[in-house]
């Protein structure tokens, strides 16, 4: 499946940690688009959105995003604000000013965009027939909240050192023989 061209950001930012270039190896997309809408104010809404799904030993990430509807840019040469409606275009990050037309206007803030991220257990628990899940970090369709999205995935794979391996670290300290030092002799 290709992703569609107002997701552009988001298919870099996959293809950063795929190990793959062939990105369908390591990912599965569901892409939802019912058009762009007017609503009863006249405002243009775009109920496009398009889920991926990205798998480790135990567990599968969701991530959900809705590409952003408009963006506000600042022209860095005369300050002129402006707008540009993103609806089934990539995120322009920068534009021209419609006022000095220098190619100078920079992309500040996006609107109507999501990202978001929810993390299952790929197998229920003993006893339990539901997989758990959590959560992530969600925001604004945005680089900041991908990395936010990231720092929780790296936590969530983390595991605890084994509390046994501590205690035994401690009880050999004093005068008892090491593991493995009787064997040895044998
Ligand atoms: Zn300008």
């Amino acid at each position: 499946m290709k992703i569609p061209r107002q997701y552009a950001d988001l298919q870099c930012w996959l293809k950063s940690i795929i190990p793959s270039d062939n990105m369908e190896d390591y990912l599965l997309m569901d892409y939802m688009n019912s058009g762009a809408v007017s609503n009863a104010t006249g405002t243009v809404q775009s109920s496009d959105v398009l889920h991926c799904e990205l798998f480790t030993k135990d567990h599968v990430y969701t991530i959900s995003a809705k590409a952003p509807i408009v963006g506000q840019y600042v022209c860095q040469s005369c300050g002129t604000k402006l707008e540009v409606s993103f609806i089934d275009i990539p995120i322009l990050h920068k534009v021209q000013c419609d006022k000095c037309r220098k190619k100078e206007a920079i992309l500040t803030h996006t609107t109507g965009g999501y990202l978001g991220c929810i993390v299952s257990e790929r197998k229920p628990r003993a006893g339990e027939s539901w997989t758990r899940g959590n959560d992530l970090a969600d925001g604004d369709f945005c680089e900041e909240t991908w990395l936010a999205i990231l720092r929780d995935i790296v936590k969530y794979e983390m595991v605890k050192i084994a509390s046994k391996i501590v205690r035994k670290n401690i009880e050999l300290s004093e005068d008892m023989p090491r593991v493995g030092a009787d064997s040895a002799t044998e």
